[in-house]
């Protein structure tokens, strides 16, 4: 099955986040299994949605891991001149819901697992299909935590998210947080007695909002990055039932983006300073036991850092044919990777411009110079 044929397949699974990837990943498993290649799955907690990890070649330490994610954004509201989970070619082009984020590259991946073992591997290819990346790089992290419990640390990693085949050594980090504000219900007119949730919370979002000013005014040293700082926004809030009613709950959803080399911890750790220094002791003075500000996680996805001369980038540059690297404003698998000490850059097929959005689509000239790129990696690990 050529690459193009496998991103048909692929795309034809509607491995939206919030649905099942199972079905994509028995169809891997089975494809893999058809070459004699064992699969090894890491599930959720649910057991609805798995990460495959599959080695080619030798059962040795290192190894190139070959990374990407199997689930894909969600088409509602979108305006599509064609069915997004069928793979339409025109002018060149490849149209179809992850075509180029990111089963064009997993579909190229794929597409080579023959020739990679006819050639005969000297050092293994691991194959790391992971779930939930659009909703926060949440399936990963297990994939990984399996691999390093399981099997020797693999040498490096290629993520594939569509970098035009361009070397990427260097994206943001994003943490983001729910921030639950609890106050005292009371009527309207009493605001002497009530704890006003929503106004706690515009409390907060305008320190937040200063906190922002203060990344922004810090710049980013290297000049690499479009915006050139670290950002910080509050993206949805809820909270009140009437105008008439002091309003108990209110919950806001935020997120910062921190450039590479900064304390990641720095906003929320102030952020949590100021909760409990200024704001906590204001509204437990009315409301004792009951007010409450509460932060949770909502994910955490580290930064890239730029690793010159790393076994990653010195590997990519030389199988994309690129002397320089490029950092990006989107986030990716990659820091993660890093973090668990896997030299790790990216390079794929498609421009993240056409990602996420309508008529998302891969020119197949991209596809192609994926499969170059993947046979000069054979050229380096494999026998013949
Ligand atoms: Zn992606």
């Amino acid at each position: 099955m050529d690459a193009i044929e496998m991103l048909r397949r692929l795309v034809a699974f509607d491995t939206t986040s919030r649905n099942s990837n199972l079905d994509l990943i028995d169809f891997v498993r089975s494809y893999l299994a058809g070459h004699g290649v064992d699969s090894e799955l890491v599930f959720d907690h649910g057991g609805a949605k798995a990460n495959l990890y599959a080695t080619l070649g030798p059962k040795t330490a290192g190894g190139v891991i070959l990374s990407g994610h199997t689930d894909v954004v969600p088409v509602d509201d979108q305006d599509w001149d064609t069915d997004p989970w069928t793979v339409t070619e025109q002018h060149g082009r490849l149209y179809g819901r992850g075509t180029c984020d990111m089963k064009g590259f997993v579909a190229c991946c794929l597409a080579l697992v023959p020739e990679f073992l006819e050639r005969g591997l000297r050092e293994p290819i691991h194959l790391a299909f992971s779930y939930d990346e659009e909703v926060g790089c949440l399936g990963v992290h297990g994939l990984i935590a399996h691999v390093l419990a399981h099997h020797p640390k693999p040498r490096l990693c290629l993520v594939g998210e569509p970098s035009m085949m361009q070397v990427v050594d260097a994206h943001k980090g994003i943490r983001s947080f729910v921030t639950t504000v609890t106050g005292l219900e009371a009527h309207s007119s009493a605001t002497h007695i009530g704890v006003n949730a929503i106004m706690v919370a515009a409390d907060l979002i305008r320190f937040l909002a200063g906190l922002g000013d203060e990344l922004k005014a810090r710049g980013d040293a290297t000049g690499r990055f479009t915006p050139p700082f670290t950002t910080l926004s509050v993206g949805t809030i809820h909270g009140g039932t009437a105008v008439n009613i002091i309003p108990r709950h209110c919950q806001f959803v935020w997120e910062y983006r921190s450039l590479p080399g900064t304390d990641a911890d720095e906003p929320i750790r102030r952020f949590e300073e100021h909760v409990r220094t200024k704001v906590l002791p204001a509204m437990e003075e009315k409301a004792p036991g009951i007010a409450a500000v509460t932060t949770m996680p909502r994910s955490i996805t580290p930064a890239l850092s730029p690793d010159p001369g790393s076994a990653a980038e010195t590997l990519a540059k030389a199988l994309a044919g690129v002397n320089d690297t490029l950092a990006v404003s989107y986030a990716t698998e990659a820091g993660i990777f890093q973090v668990h000490g896997i030299p790790t850059v990216i390079c794929g097929p498609g421009d993240i411009l056409q990602a996420h959005r309508p008529n998302e689509f891969v020119a197949i000239e991209q596809m192609d110079a994926c499969v170059t790129f993947l046979r000069k990696l054979a050229d380096r690990v494999c026998v013949n």
